[in-house]
């Protein structure tokens, strides 16, 4: 996502956006705010900025901001106060340490420090110190329910942005935008039953994003092997609905791009995709992303769903 892409607090995007042009992005910064306001998006948008190799940061498209999306950056750096010994005095040490040290790939390094409520005030003398005598190349981004809950010492030596949920209206015209494929019902539905929490919301709809993941695995695993009946079963519950099946091809799409990408030798792709790859000849698997890609695309077109379950079984297995 990129900084234009998120939504409300326009003072703060703006704010952002200026010391990102004039290229005086602050050595820290807290962003605040209560849970779903975006706080770990708006993070990820400054990392981004922070590793990003072109002109225009952040593209969203370089490999950097590629690794960065994907959480495959060496020089960025997650701890999270809510896991157990990521924030406690030894391990604040270490991230000074280790802040001193010239960052492996991109100009900057970049820290991020979810939930730093859970800082306890030892753990944050020690961070002190790393502020009071920035490294250069280095920022470090922190996330909190309030600023408050940070040492006023660590806070005047750091930006605060503080974040403000979106009322209603924005609340759905964002989710729309990001889930396209939702019928206006199901984004009311999300987010009243979020109760208006955006994070929530996402949660919510993503659920079925991660089923339709699962299914798409299940597809992948299914296609090597000899039965046909099982990966016609499969197909069949992919097509129960469009927007359901649009997420199930989609999960697909990427699915065999890994695929192809495993049986070149690329590492960082997922597990099912690599033993996917052993099992099926790079020919068969380019094939198989060409027929996926075709499928994704032939479902946007008003076929019938329960003759292109079928018809997709076919083309997978022939692939
Ligand atoms: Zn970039």
């Amino acid at each position: 996502m990129l900084l234009s892409e998120f939504r409300g607090n326009a003072g703060v995007i703006s704010e952002l956006s200026a010391v990102m042009k004039n290229n005086t992005f602050p050595h820290a910064v807290i962003i605040d705010g209560a849970k779903g306001t975006g706080k770990r998006t708006l993070a990820g948008i400054i990392a981004q900025y922070c590793v990003c190799s072109s002109d225009n940061k952040p593209c969203g498209i370089c490999s950097d901001c590629i690794k960065a999306q994907k959480g495959i950056h060496p020089d960025i750096f997650v701890a999270d106060g809510y896991n157990v010994g990521e924030m406690n005095i030894e391990a604040i040490r270490n991230i000074r340490t280790s802040a001193y040290i010239k960052p492996n790939e991109a100009e900057k390094k970049v820290y991020l420090l979810f939930n730093c409520e859970k800082m306890l005030q030892p753990a944050q003398n020690a961070f002190l110190k790393v502020l009071e005598e920035p490294p250069e190349n280095v920022v470090f981004i922190m996330t909190a329910v309030s600023a408050s809950s940070l040492l006023q010492t660590v806070r005047s030596r750091s930006r605060i942005f503080s974040l403000y949920p979106p009322d209603a209206e924005q609340t759905i015209k964002f989710l729309s935008d990001r889930f396209p494929d939702k019928t206006s019902d199901e984004i009311s539905k999300a987010t009243t039953d979020s109760g208006g929490n955006i994070g929530g919301a996402i949660e919510l709809l993503k659920g079925e994003s991660e089923e339709a993941r699962l299914l798409a695995e299940q597809i992948l695993s299914a296609i090597p092997l000899s039965t046909e009946y099982n990966l016609l079963l499969l197909t069949n519950k992919a097509v129960q609905n469009r927007a359901f099946a649009v997420n199930v091809l989609d999960a697909l799409c990427e699915l065999s791009a890994e695929c192809v990408m495993a049986s070149a030798g690329v590492k960082n792709v997922s597990s099912i995709a690599e033993e996917t790859a052993k099992k099926l000849s790079g020919k068969r698997l380019i094939s198989l992303q060409s027929k996926i890609s075709r499928a994704r695309y032939l479902i946007n077109t008003n076929l019938n769903l329960n003759l292109y379950g079928t018809w997709l079984c076919a083309e997978l297995r022939n692939g």
